[in-house]
């Protein structure tokens, strides 16, 4: 089969590669309808993530067509459409059971394979998924296989970051970085009653998509905290909702935040220590919450949500283009070419 393979940073191919086998009873294998390019395949784009085995097929988004399940699979059959979290999870672990499914006891992320061992992604034909009971979700016919992928991360990740920050009616808030997950959690953000939500990013493009979900764009190029002070009665927001995963997007969530008030980080951070100190967050009587999304645990309850919202979640898909030019795709969505958003793979 035909898939997007890992050689390096900067080096991603488009290989004929072996297709996957069912390994376990609790398998199924899948025919990829449409795959995507999330924010955090970049950091491995970009080298920032390192160590995957060459030849790993990446890509964790994904929505496609039981194939094969395995003799233990019984809520799965061949020819039902199905979506994937980017994380597999059994369902009854501790972390499972309460609701945290990112941090299953035997959760593997799709797309990363280290020294022999871990998960190849769904940038391909195929993809096989472990314990596919308790990870895959049914997708209903009227759900198109663009937001039925969404609701795999993307559409998750920044409803997660709302619900972790603690958004509610009336709140205030900014959220940092306005592309795909941004663009989630401001849609989430207003679904969850928030009064105002301010839109930060530093590249004009994607303050006019912030604009389009009904966020108050604001350029985080010039004096963003006074930006928000000035619209917040001085205290700034209640809440952040932090996209991007890096030490200066910290240090502005810290400033933009009011005493008393939460940050809430979804980005993938690599950095080895805090962009604030404890005396710091003292002083502000902070709540910082961070950490992957459980995805699984919100997919199916997001459904209704996607479906209200499907044309803006189609929107967002600005470059569809075939498997085969992947590697290109990659390019051009690194470097933001082409008012690039999300690029959707069809295998
Ligand atoms: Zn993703
Ligand atoms: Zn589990």
């Amino acid at each position: 089969m035909r898939a997007i393979t890992y050689h390096g940073p900067l080096d991603f191919r488009v290989e004929e590669v072996p297709d996957p086998t069912l390994v376990a009873p609790t398998d199924a294998l899948l025919r990829v309808e449409l795959a995507a390019i999330c924010g955090s395949d970049l950091h491995v784009w970009h080298g920032r993530e390192l160590g995957a085995d060459p030849g790993t097929i990446m890509g964790h988004e994904f929505v496609g067509t039981v194939l094969e399940t395995g003799k233990a699979v019984t809520r799965f059959h061949p020819g039902d459409r199905v979506a994937c979290p980017f994380t597999t999870s059994c369902g009854d672990c501790f972390y499972c059971r309460s609701g945290l499914t990112a941090r299953c006891e035997r959760g593997q992320l799709f797309g990363w394979v280290e020294k022999g061992k871990g998960l190849h992604g769904g940038q391909a034909a195929l993809v096989r998924v472990p314990l596919a009971d308790s990870t895959l979700v049914g997708v209903p016919a009227d759900l198109s296989a663009q937001t039925a992928l969404l609701t795999g991360d993307v559409l998750s990740t920044g409803y997660h970051c709302a619900v972790q920050g603690g958004v509610g009616p009336g709140s205030t808030c900014a959220v940092l970085g306005t592309g795909p997950v941004g663009l989630m959690a401001i849609l989430a953000a207003r679904e969850l009653g928030a009064a105002r939500v301010f839109g930060l990013d530093m590249v004009p493009d994607r303050l006019h998509w912030a604009q389009r979900f009904r966020a108050e764009p604001i350029d985080a190029r010039t004096e963003p905290v006074s930006q928000v002070r000035a619209l917040t009665d001085g205290r700034g927001v209640d809440v952040v909702l932090e996209a991007i995963g890096s030490a200066s997007a910290t240090s502005l969530a810290f400033d933009l935040v009011r005493p008393g008030g939460t940050i809430s980080a979804v980005g993938v951070h690599h950095e080895a220590a805090f962009s604030f100190s404890p005396g710091q967050a003292y002083d502000k009587n902070l709540t910082w919450r961070i950490g992957r999304c459980p995805a699984r645990h919100y997919m199916e309850a997001l459904q209704p949500l996607a479906r209200a919202h499907q044309a803006e979640l189609h929107a967002i898909f600005t470059h569809t283009v075939p498997l085969d030019q992947g590697p290109e795709a990659y390019r051009m969505f690194a470097e933001r070419r082409d008012g690039c958003v999300k690029v959707a793979l069809q295998p």
